[in-house]
């Protein structure tokens, strides 16, 4: 049972009808990988860098993120790795960076907009990076919390030019879609990014304004919401009219009957924590995409995310 249940989570997700999507873990250290790929991962499609800052007191220089992101991919084995650039702010709070007080951090000056005002932590970082895909590692970067596309717009100028000053490979650029304008602007943006990560955690506290850590709003802050499955498909919409792919890898994600629902949306890639991979290799594999479209047609004519999540009983 146990070396069918391994020889299972190696095979891909891959529809009764012959639809396949790409499955990433959501893995920050070197040597968590292998455990990740123990459990079926193909890739890793979020790396949050945000714990190279947080398990230490200091900020971590250029060289030791170079070490970090090489052995990453390193222990990947030349299977894809995407990058986030640091998300400071709102739930992630670095004391030794000594930020200014906010009265609202999850409105602030968090994500993109931080990596706008510091070039000192942007800029090392990107230098790491391309270093490391000069040497060979096969990685994607991410931009965190983008709301507008100037902000992309520079952020793709500011990585070009240290690209360029370095003599390193083109490295994919993509940003994740974790605020209500991006979603609906995604048509806008997607000449100007090579891929799309929706992080449905943010968008579903910015798209139904409920705090994500909220005690006694944990219930009502379902991703599954309608009006977050409607900014999910005007998302893979605007991505699909030039072509860009889109991936999901907050934690809906890793939910069965929500990697279905997504699946049927048009997503192409889910990343999730490790140990949810092998149940949704498990559902995806017993279902159909063409049923998978109906459903999420439905879905984005559902009232409440109640009426959601009763869909799932239509599923064989
Ligand atoms: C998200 O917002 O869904 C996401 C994946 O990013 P984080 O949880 O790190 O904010
Ligand atoms: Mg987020």
């Amino acid at each position: 049972q146990r070396l069918r249940d391994a020889a299972e989570r190696g095979l891909p997700a891959r529809t009764r009808d012959g639809h396949t999507v790409e499955i990433g873990a959501n893995v920050n250290r070197p040597d968590q990988v292998a455990m990740a790929l123990d459990q079926g991962a193909e890739a890793v499609g979020l790396m949050r860098t945000e714990f190279l800052f947080l398990e230490r007191s200091r900020t971590p220089d250029e060289d030791e993120q170079y070490a970090y992101y090489r052995d990453m991919a390193a222990a990947l084995d030349g299977r894809p790795l995407i990058v986030r650039a640091l998300d400071i702010g709102g739930d992630k709070q670095v004391a030794h960076l000594g930020l200014p007080h906010e009265d609202n951090p999850f409105l602030g000056v968090r994500g993109a907009r931080l990596l706008l005002r510091r070039p000192d932590l942007l800029e090392p970082q990107l230098r790491a990076l391309y270093r490391a895909a000069a040497d060979g590692a096969r990685l994607s970067i991410m931009f965190p919390m983008i709301t507008s596309l100037g902000e992309v717009l520079e952020l793709r100028r500011i990585a070009e030019g240290i690209r360029a000053v370095l003599g390193a490979p083109e490295v994919p650029l993509g940003i994740m879609v974790e605020v209500p304008s991006t979603a609906i602007q995604a048509d806008i943006f997607a000449p100007h990014v090579d891929f799309f990560s929706i992080g449905t955690n943010d968008l579903t506290q910015y798209g139904l304004a409920i705090d994500r850590q909220h005690p006694d709003l944990a219930a009502e802050a379902d991703s599954l919401h309608p009006a977050v499955l409607r900014l999910i498909a005007m998302t893979v919409d605007g991505a699909r009219k030039s072509s860009r792919w889109v991936g999901v890898c907050g934690g809906i994600a890793g939910d069965p009957f929500g990697a279905a629902l997504l699946v049927g949306l048009g997503v192409e890639e889910l990343s999730m924590t490790p140990r949810d991979i092998p149940a949704v290799k498990a559902r995806l594999r017993q279902l159909d995409h063409v049923a998978l479209q109906r459903l999420a047609a439905e879905a984005l004519a559902a009232g409440t995310a109640a009426d959601v999540r009763a869909l799932e009983g239509r599923l064989s």
